[in-house]
């Protein structure tokens, strides 16, 4: 894990505008509190930080996969949305915060309030009233973004006095969900209404009398809810498990399809509630060990990896060890098999796919993940 500081200085930011949206107390339930990275999250880092230099220099080959079909993507796109123009004058910004500050009566009193948004990439030519915004979307993981989506609303109406423009377009670039980008395009007025519409959602932000309104999606990664700090949703997520708890007279085999329905809808929430309620135990018993009587946290089980191999297969020979035996206690990993390759070969993308795929023919065993239960379409 890593900590970053705040490069939002403590301010709103577009990232989180439809969350702060649906619950206009969220930013300030946050001050103050932190959590750090997931391994995750610095995934997307390492290729964000690629595409902010276009190189893809220090990326494994899957990072580097996914850095070739960003810059595929929007070599084509741009293009489009900018027909006809000389080259020489198309200019590319990488990601860099943009602010905007306005006045705020609370209470009586004048406060200025600030807001940022961080494009991932700006495109705009010279002597053209006309900009285009990308946004990056390149973990597995990432659900399909419109690029109608507040986020990208809030980058366009920050980009508009920056860089002096009129009409700006959007567009997310997410390789693992299509290759073919939606782009909005935002005229002057849209750009009026949006600058309004966003101002409003930061003053309600920045009131201290705003209300909070749980939900699903808000409170899903509000620090408020992870740190145990918000009553509002402890009563909504924990007013779940009632209807849970009259479950119980009858076994789930026997429960009518209704009921199961309803258990599979609400499991997510109630069980984030537990996570979340069982982290602020953990939180609490860390900073006091009488936090829970009878409860104490216990340092973690330590597992050893060997990460030098040679020494151990040289001194496994010398008492009479044969290398094939030696190979029977070794497992290979595909992703760095994958990077050696590369970096033999030279080969990426599809290429690099059928060269390791050549390499560890009939060596492979293949055993699917058990079956999950999702959510699917009803008919
Ligand atoms: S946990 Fe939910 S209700 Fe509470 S402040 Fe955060 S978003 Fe709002």
């Amino acid at each position: 894990m890593t900590q970053l500081s705040d490069p939002r200085r403590g301010w709103t930011s577009a990232s989180s505008a439809e969350y702060d949206l649906l619950c206009p107390a969220r930013h300030l339930a946050q001050k103050g509190l932190s959590e750090g990275r997931s391994l995750d999250a610095d995934f997307g880092q390492r290729i964000h930080a690629a595409l902010a230099k276009r190189n893809p220099e220090g990326l494994d080959s899957d990072e580097s996969d996914v850095f070739a079909a960003c810059m595929e993507i929007e070599g084509r796109e741009v293009a489009k949305f900018f027909p006809g123009i000389d080259p020489k004058k198309l200019v590319s910004f990488p990601e860099h915060r943009l602010w905007v500050k306005f006045i705020q009566e609370i209470d009586g009193a004048k406060v200025t309030l600030e807001h940022s948004a961080q494009p991932d990439r700006v495109y705009r030519v010279i002597g053209y009233p006309r900009a285009l915004v990308i946004e990056y979307k390149t973990l597995t993981g990432d659900v399909p973004e419109s690029p109608r989506n507040l986020q990208l609303r809030d980058q366009a109406v920050l980009v508009k006095p920056h860089y002096l423009v009129s009409e700006v377009g959007v567009m997310v670039i997410q390789p693992f969900v299509t290759h073919q980008p939606e782009i909005c395009l935002y005229q002057e007025a849209d750009l009026v209404q949006a600058e309004q519409e966003m101002f409003v959602r930061v003053r309600a932000s920045n009131d201290p009398r705003s209300g909070r309104i749980p939900g699903d999606r808000q409170c899903k990664f509000c620090l408020a809810a992870k740190m145990g700090t918000c009553i509002e949703y402890q009563r909504w997520a924990g007013g779940m498990m009632p209807v849970m708890l009259s479950l119980m007279d009858v076994a789930p085999k026997d429960w009518p399809p209704e009921t199961r329905k309803l258990f599979c809808d609400r499991f997510d929430i109630a069980q984030k509630w537990l996570n979340d309620c069982w982290a602020a135990m953990e939180t609490g018993a860390t900073a006091d060990p009488k936090f829970i009587p009878g409860y104490a946290m216990q340092t973690g089980a330590i597992r050893e990896e060997i990460v030098n191999p040679q020494p151990v297969f040289e001194r496994y020979i010398e008492i009479g060890g044969t290398p094939e035996s030696f190979l029977e206690c070794v497992k290979v990993i595909k992703t760095r098999l994958k990077d050696r390759l590369k970096i033999i070969t030279g080969a990426s993308g599809i290429k690099l796919e059928a060269k390791l795929k050549e390499l560890a023919s009939g060596c492979i065993e293949a055993k699917p993940n058990k079956a999950s239960l999702k959510k699917v379409e009803e008919r």
